[in-house]
């Protein structure tokens, strides 16, 4: 999605739409994140102006995306939601990026040309919005090591690794030093 410029004023705009998650799965399969797909289009509300030479952009973003699991090995899908804050400066007097900067006013991008283009953006947004390692849920209990049993549905059979004869002697010898 681009926005003109010059259609920038210093009274806000409001926008809606949808970005495609094609480009944005892209960027995902290149990346450390390539363990996630968006499964729908993103559902974008911007609010914009400008104040001097700086835009500035905020609004929401709102997917669907799918994953399997990093410890069950499950698929899952799930929503994700992001705020986002942007202040973009014109690329001719961008100073260098984290100087005197007020890191509460959200995040810092360059513009050059008549035309700003809110995509590579967005897809920015959505990426930090991700988990590197995704899990279907916080307390996801994983695959039993041994019979490979997903322990969401249950416990297995196999005993508790507590249990184990094998590590009998260890036990007691830490009761001994101690
Ligand atoms: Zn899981
Ligand atoms: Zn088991």
């Amino acid at each position: 999605m681009k926005i003109k410029v010059d259609d920038i004023t210093a009274e806000a705009k409001e926008l809606s739409f949808r970005e495609p998650e094609v480009g944005v799965n892209l960027v995902l399969d290149a990346g450390p994140l390539n363990e996630w797909r968006f499964k729908t289009p993103i559902a974008v509300a911007v609010s914009y102006y400008r104040a001097g030479t700086e835009l500035f952009f905020e609004g929401q973003l709102d997917g669907c995306t799918g994953a399997v699991c990093a410890r069950c090995a499950e698929e899952f899908e799930g929503p994700l939601n992001r705020q986002f804050r942007l202040v973009l400066s014109p690329r001719s007097i961008a100073g260098e990026p984290g100087s005197d900067r007020d890191a509460e006013a959200g995040d810092y991008a360059v513009y050059e040309g008549d035309e700003v283009d809110l995509s590579p953006l967005i897809r920015e947004e959505l990426l930090l919005a991700l988990p590197t390692r995704p899990l279907c849920r916080e307390d996801c209990r994983g695959l039993c090591p041994r019979c490979g049993a997903n322990l969401n549905q249950g416990d297995c059979r196999c005993p508790e690794p507590a249990g184990d004869p094998r590590l009998a002697p260890f036990r007691s010898l830490k009761i001994q030093r101690s």
